[in-house]
């Protein structure tokens, strides 16, 4: 049988964040476009199994605990009925919209979509097997590599996705077991661990290192640590997981911290240790392209591989691996193939934790400064004084940002309370645009509102704000 030959300009594998914004942009650019991808629409990770139905089921563990924190107003609820298969439909339906608007987005740009899989041939030939089997040869000018990335795993510890899941095996909510073991105090260990803690799992969290989210603050850390400890039943710190053995009752799990090593037994586990790029089976060895020692494709700041007829973008061309800095690569690599000077050179990328409160930041970090031993000025406004955290119940959040002591710039922003990954998008602009503490400062924030407790942490580095007041300062 002879093999269907096409041609495209440019072709994308990938149909996530990256890959679609890739190609949209191109085809907006007047490129002929092929998206090619799994699904039978984009979407990637983050639509099907990542961003999207994790805060979709986010939204209801908040929902679920404000039902809760209520009671000490006056408001009691019953405790809650859940139905999980009309939680897994709502949420399922959410994915649906999304990816379906996206497919429909691709027919109205006329760009030409493969539900199947692609692979290198040579630089400028993919092989693209459809579902059904079909297999086409497509002549490229350029290719965009979008692959991915896919959970890491324990040596030892096979995900099974009936006892031991990983996030994609969480996001199904089969059931809501009684003990959970979440390995990984990272994004998604909290974030999914949230979730089935307000489910009501009794979830404890094991982190290898002294803290979570190990890299970020330790000041909004401790913040989010104060109030998910209400909520999950351990969070255990230095411990490593050794082995773990079903047994009648559960999986038998060997835990070592400095103290020594016990057992515990858990009826299910979520691994949540990390995620690598996906750059097996896409035949990149058939390319010139290079990965780094990590595994992720080598990029230059035009998403830029070693190979010149090849772009890569997003989580399999290196950290952050967050959405929005592939869907920018992605757009920055349209452009360079329209011809155009674009780059991807930001001075900040938000990095959002949508936990109970949330945790966001943005540009340098406290912690980045030390490591680099970069002289900065931190200010921080406690929310104590914010009267719209009082109003909320939530005075426990704080919001700080980074500075520059002699010019005033600022250079990085870091919240820890509820809305803060709404609050940070303005700490983005504010270090993008160069601004100064002044600029912040002076620019009128609605009242009552957390947007202020922004405001107020700029007033701070002239010494005070006007709800805080240090004497002698
Ligand atoms: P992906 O979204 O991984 O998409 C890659 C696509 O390529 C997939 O559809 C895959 O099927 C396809 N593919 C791979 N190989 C081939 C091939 N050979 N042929 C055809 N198709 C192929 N990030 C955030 O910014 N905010 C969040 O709130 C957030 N929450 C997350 C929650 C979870 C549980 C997880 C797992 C991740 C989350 N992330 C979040 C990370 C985010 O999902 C990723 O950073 C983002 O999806 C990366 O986009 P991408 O385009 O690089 O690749
Ligand atoms: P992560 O890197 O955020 O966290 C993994 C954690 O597991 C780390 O704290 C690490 O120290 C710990 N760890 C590693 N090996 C361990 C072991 N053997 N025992 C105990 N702890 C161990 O990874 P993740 O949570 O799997 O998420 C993967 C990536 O997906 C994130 O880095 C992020 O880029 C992305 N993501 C983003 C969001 C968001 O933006 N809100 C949400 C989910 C995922």
């Amino acid at each position: 049988m002879t093999r269907q030959q096409k041609k495209t300009k440019v072709a994308v594998i990938g149909g996530g964040p990256g890959g679609y914004a890739a190609a949209f942009k191109a085809a907006d650019l007047g490129l002929d476009v092929t998206l090619i991808d799994r699904e039978a629409n984009p979407g990637g990770v983050c639509l099907y199994r990542g961003c999207i139905p994790s805060k979709a089921l986010l939204h209801v563990a908040k929902l679920l605990r404000e039902t809760q924190e209520s009671a000490a107003w006056g408001i009691t609820f019953k405790p809650p009925e859940i139905d999980l298969d009309r939680l897994r439909g709502w949420k399922e339906g959410v994915v649906d919209r999304l990816t379906g608007g996206l497919g429909q987005l691709c027919r109205a740009r006329g760009l030409q979509y493969i539900h199947g899989s692609a692979a290198f041939r040579d630089s400028k030939t993919l092989s693209a097997t459809t579902e059904d089997g079909k297999v086409s040869d497509l002549t490229v000018d350029y290719t965009i590599v979008a692959t991915g990335s896919n959970p890491t795993t324990i040596p030892g510890i096979d995900v099974d996705n009936k006892r031991i899941l990983d996030s994609t095996g969480a996001l199904t909510i089969d059931d809501v077991p009684k003990r959970l073991l979440v390995i990984g105090g990272g994004y998604i260990g909290l974030e999914l661990g949230t979730v089935y803690a307000a489910l009501g799992s009794d979830v404890t969290v094991v982190e290898m290192t002294p803290g979570l989210l190990p890299g970020a603050d330790r000041d909004l850390v401790k913040v989010l640590e104060s109030h998910i400890e209400n909520h999950f039943g351990a969070i255990l710190l230095n411990t490593r997981v050794d082995s773990v053995k079903p047994n009648k009752s559960g999986i038998e799990v060997s835990l070592t911290d400095s103290t020594g090593t016990r057992t515990a037994t858990y009826d299910k586990i979520l691994v949540a240790v990390g995620r690598r790029p996906n750059t097996k089976d896409v035949g990149l060895e058939h390319t010139s392209v290079t990965l780094d020692d990590r595994g992720f494709i080598t990029v230059d700041n035009q998403a830029r591989t070693s190979d010149p007829a090849v772009f890569a973008i997003g989580d399999v061309a290196g950290e952050p691996m967050l959405a929005h800095k592939a869907s920018h690569e992605g757009i920055v690599a349209a452009e360079v193939i329209a011809g155009h000077k674009s780059a991807f050179t930001p001075n900040a990328i938000p990095a959002v934790v949508f936990t109970d409160p949330e945790m966001a930041w943005c540009g340098l970090s406290e912690s980045d400064a030390e490591r680099e031993n970069r002289k900065v000025r931190v200010t921080r406004f406690p929310w104590a004084a914010s009267g719209r955290a009082l109003t909320l119940g939530r005075t426990d959040g704080l919001t700080k940002l980074i500075l520059d002591p002699d010019t005033e710039r600022i250079l990085g922003c870091g919240i820890c309370g509820p809305g803060a990954g709404e609050l940070i998008a303005e700490a983005v602009l504010a270090v993008e645009m160069a601004a100064v503490a002044s600029d912040l400062a002076l620019t009128i924030h609605p009242h009552p509102t957390l947007s202020e407790t922004m405001m107020e942490s700029a007033e701070m580095f002239a010494g005070a704000s006007t709800h805080i007041f240090r004497p002698g300062k």
